[in-house]
């Protein structure tokens, strides 16, 4: 990994793994209250607003970030999920298409769209009003993922708004969809790994070039102190929460264990980073320096 401190722009940094280029494109900013009611929703409100304190963070407001990850192989350029889109723009949000000019892109340069999965706050950038958002892009997601939010039966449920959202994004392009499975090589050197849990089909993906790799956790983690620190604390998002508690576990004990840096979709920009292990849990490293010079 290299460059991650000397190219960018406010919101956009570039860097390189091995002969990929990666991206890290900021699709906006939420400012958000109550984070116990989010994070650690089945503990105390003190509980979860001292771990904020003692981590120099605002007890109760928060953050919410939203990242793009845009990687250039030899034959692709891939964007893995695609934010608010227009639906977003009112508050802020839905400025990754934009933003792409800031790293030299148009949108109709993107090959391939890959869905980690489908909750809104990825999928609504998929349109942009009536025409695809990435004219010359095929799209990628889990099968599971796909049949989920496009069942009826998620509607007149609290799943409803992400159904809403998938119907309107998915299906006016889905020929354009193809779909991967667990352990599956979408691209060379970028490999499928299923961490269900968040959504039926949340995948996250290992890119590897010239022996270096890096993970894309995509929602594996959504806040860096509470997911790495609490891993088993549940979180609202999180569909089914036990399984996705055991997946940051697993995930986060592997990346910590093989020194492997990791990018994550709601991390504070540029949101690439190291885990730690800690006596009972992890800690989320950003990263900085440690391989440019
Ligand atoms: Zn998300």
């Amino acid at each position: 990994m290299s460059g991650l401190l000397q190219n960018g722009t406010l919101n956009t940094r570039s860097f390189n793994l091995g002969e990929f280029k990666i991206s890290c494109v900021l699709d906006g900013l939420a400012r958000r209250e109550n984070i116990n009611q989010t994070f650690g929703i089945d503990q105390e409100p003190e509980t979860v607003q001292a771990l904020m304190q003692q981590n120099f963070l605002p007890p109760s407001d928060w953050t919410h970030g939203f990242t793009i990850v845009v990687l250039q192989t030899s034959d692709e350029t891939i964007v893995f999920d695609t934010g608010f889109g227009p639906s977003g723009r009112p508050n802020g949000t839905g400025q990754m298409r934009a933003r792409l000019s800031e790293i030299g892109l148009k949108p109709e340069d993107v090959s391939l769209v890959v869905m980690t999965h489908m909750h809104l706050d990825h999928v609504n950038g998929l349109m942009e009003e009536d025409s695809p958002a990435f004219l010359n892009a095929r799209v990628m997601s889990s099968k599971i993922e796909f049949d989920f939010w496009l069942d009826d039966a998620r509607l007149g449920t609290p799943a409803e708004p992400s159904a809403i959202a998938t119907r309107n994004n998915v299906l006016p392009i889905k020929d354009r969809f193809a779909f991967f499975e667990d352990g599956d090589e979408i691209v060379p050197g970028v490999t499928a790994h299923s961490v269900f849990g968040h959504s039926p089909g949340h995948t996250a993906f290992m890119f590897e070039s010239n022996g270096e790799r890096l993970m894309h956790i995509a929602d594996t983690a959504g806040h860096y102190v509470a997911s790495f620190q609490r891993p088993d604390w549940e979180v609202l998002f999180d569909m089914d929460k036990p399984r996705a508690a055991e997946n940051r576990w697993r995930i986060f004990g592997m990346l910590a264990d093989e020194a492997i840096p990791m990018i994550g979709y709601h991390m504070p920009f540029p949101s690439v980073g190291y885990v730690e292990r800690t006596q009972t849990a992890f800690r989320y490293v950003p990263a900085t320096y440690q391989t440019d010079i």
